[in-house]
């Protein structure tokens, strides 16, 4: 390979330049890094823009009509995927407290049944 620094040709197992004494590999990481990181603001910035900000909205929504909260679910699963998430987990909140309450229901019949013999 070749030394970032000074040009010169270095091996490539070389931690330093045997020409100017610089890590030949350093500034070819740092940018390939750098790179990486302006991706992923460029894709954060893409997220924000194609998926509104009132998810948590629609979480609410299928919090209170979970059938509601399932049909965006499904709608917008590739369309919103944010949205479509918030609205997914409103729906399965709901359905697992009134599940919880479900079961609560059924052992304290159970256990009151217990209790009377
Ligand atoms: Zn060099």
């Amino acid at each position: 390979m070749t030394c970032n620094f000074c040009g010169s040709v270095v091996k490539d197992d070389a931690i330093y330049c045997p020409n100017c004494g610089e890590k030949p590999n350093t500034k070819k990481k740092n940018t390939v890094k750098e790179k990486k990181h302006e991706e992923n603001k460029e894709e954060k910035v893409s997220e924000t823009t194609t998926n509104s900000d009132y998810s948590f909205l629609w979480g609410i929504l299928g919090y209170f009509v979970p059938i509601a909260g399932l049909v965006l679910f499904i709608i917008w699963k590739d369309s919103k995927p944010k949205d479509s998430k918030a609205a997914g987990i409103g729906a399965l909140v709901r359905a697992c407290l009134m599940l919880f309450a479900f079961i609560i229901m059924v052992f304290m019949m159970i256990f009151s049944t217990i209790m009377d013999l």
